[in-house]
């Protein structure tokens, strides 16, 4: 059983409380690892450090930084199967996807903000009378970064390595229930030489480190991904010491396909945004809406495909869909299968748990699952459900799925499939989403910002927006003879 330990000045150490945490693979139900239960006392002592690694840290060329940077993303990319083995086990997920979407992308955040902190522009604003401004952009300090469970390695790198490269040190808080690729990274950390105490990385409980993390008063700045109810908590902490956060949040996103597209392109990727992961993406497209004279043609075709779906072994290749993420999780997600049933929808499609023999016996599994005839104001067109769920809705019109789009709390993402140029542009700009994709899904390029309107998140990371929220920019006015 491995014993992962937090990373504090390029030690590892245990936590003060000397407590630990079982960490399990909810595929077999098994522990596999134990983690520090760390709290206030450990975050208090990460954040003295990277205080002190702040100042050589930050005065370090731009060059070297990024070198660090780009040699840990190569690092990630040489260690990949050992990495993506980890997160299966760790998450209950394909290890195909393991190595295509969680590793290899964990690997370019990291490469990416080395290279993008080199290339970067910087801002010059010429007055009338001899007079211009240019502006700095400085790193604010000690970042806060606490990623969540679904996509374990790839968040947490997609905070640490923009924070990183603008000049920060970082204190990072991995979900409890995935600790085990965090780890490995500070592992790599270790080996590559990067300079003591600038990336820390905290195991325990979100209400005990997290809540320590974002209430310390020498850690300025905070960026959040997770479940909208513990962003609102954070937001309301770090209002405490007037802190500068991101929160990126959970979603609830439609999948709109119009009678003129491409009907197989909308089936496969519809396929793909409700159970990649198990549907356990913020981004998954939890509700489909087919126009009226091609729903029935849409659902065959859909149905099809989703029988063809095999749920089972995280670790064999043909595996589809894995395990859900725990015990609670797992109950949480077959409840929503219960309240609609209750709430007057039809489970066309699975519904079940899915019970398993030798290794797997302990495992959460769940069927992927198909509901028709669900109100548009009910739970499963409403919540985040976060699992392998999904609804079949038809519409009539641009205006009315316009609305039935835009009718949820949440404005992460939507997806709209049409040949009509024109349609696409319109239908895009009346979404409330910070990304839409047309005839395509989870497509993302680096550079373009990311985030969420309405309940799923305040304010853009990616590209630019992650070094502009990652530094402070200072403007200085010249006036000259
Ligand atoms: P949670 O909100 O439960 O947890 C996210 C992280 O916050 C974890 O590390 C958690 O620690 C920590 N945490 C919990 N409570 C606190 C607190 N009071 N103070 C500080 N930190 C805390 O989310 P999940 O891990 O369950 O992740 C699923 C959610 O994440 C979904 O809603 C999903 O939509 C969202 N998400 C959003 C994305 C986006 O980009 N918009 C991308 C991916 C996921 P611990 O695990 O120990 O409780």
């Amino acid at each position: 059983m491995k014993k992962i330990k937090n990373y504090i000045n390029g030690e590892f150490l245990e936590s003060s409380t000397k407590n630990k945490i079982d960490n399990i693979n909810p595929a077999t139900g098994k522990i596999i690892s134990t983690f520090p239960r760390s709290n206030h006392n450990d975050i208090a002592l990460a954040v003295n450090v990277a205080k002190k690694s702040f100042l050589s840290w930050k005065n370090l060329s731009t060059k070297e930084r990024a070198g660090y940077l780009i040699k840990l993303g190569e690092e990630i990319k040489k260690n990949a199967n050992e990495l993506a083995a980890a997160e299966t086990i760790d998450t209950g997920k394909p290890i195909q996807l393991s190595k295509k979407m969680d590793i290899s992308r964990s690997s370019k955040n990291l490469i990416y903000f080395g290279n993008a902190i080199i290339h970067n522009s910087s801002e010059f604003h010429k007055m009338d009378n001899n007079t211009f401004n240019y502006t700095l952009r400085q790193p604010v300090g000690v970042v806060g970064c606490i990623a969540p469970w679904n996509l374990p390695l790839y968040l947490l790198t997609w905070k640490i390595a923009p924070a990183l490269a603008t000049g920060n040190t970082v204190i990072a808080k991995p979900s409890e229930l995935t600790p085990y690729t965090a780890y490995l990274l500070s592992k790599i950390c270790k080996k590559i030489n990067l300079p003591k105490g600038v990336l820390n990385i905290i195991y325990g409980l979100g209400s005990e480190a997290g809540e320590a993390l974002v209430l310390h008063k020498d850690v300025p700045i905070i960026t959040f991904t997770g479940g909208t109810e513990t962003g609102k908590k954070i937001m309301k902490n770090s209002a405490r010491n007037l802190k500068k956060i991101s929160l990126e949040l959970g979603g609830k996103n439609p999948n709109i396909i119009f009678d003129d597209a491409d009907i197989n392109l909308a089936v496969d990727i519809s396929i793909k945004s409700s159970f990649l992961n198990q549907g356990q993406i913020c981004l998954c497209g939890s509700r489909i809406y087919v126009q009226k004279n091609i729903y029935k043609k849409f659902k065959i075709k859909f149905l099809r495909k989703v029988k063809k779906l095999t749920v089972g072994d995280p670790e064999d290749i043909n595996t589809d869909l894995g395990a859900m993420i725990s015990k609670d999780h797992f109950r949480k997600v077959m409840g929503f299968i219960e309240k609609a049933k209750q709430e007057g929808a039809s489970i066309i499609q699975g519904g079940n748990s899915v019970s398993n023999d030798g290794k797997l016996k302990g495992g959460f599994f769940i069927e992927p699952t198909v509901i028709e005839d669900a109100d548009i104001n009910s739970e499963i067109n409403q919540k985040e459900i976060f699992g392998p769920i999904v609804s079949l809705n038809y519409f009539d019109n641009e205006e009315d799925v316009i609305n039935s789009a835009n009718n949820t709390n949440y404005g992460l993402s939507a997806s709209i499939f049409t040949n009509d140029l024109n349609r696409a542009h319109r239908v895009a700009n009346l979404i409330d989403a910070g990304t839409i994709w047309i005839n395509t899904w989870l497509l993302r390029d680096l550079r373009v910002p990311f985030g969420g309107m309405k309940h799923s998140g305040i304010g853009r990371e990616g590209g630019i927006d992650s070094l502009q929220f990652f530094t402070e920019s200072k403007n200085v006015c010249v006036k000259y003879e």
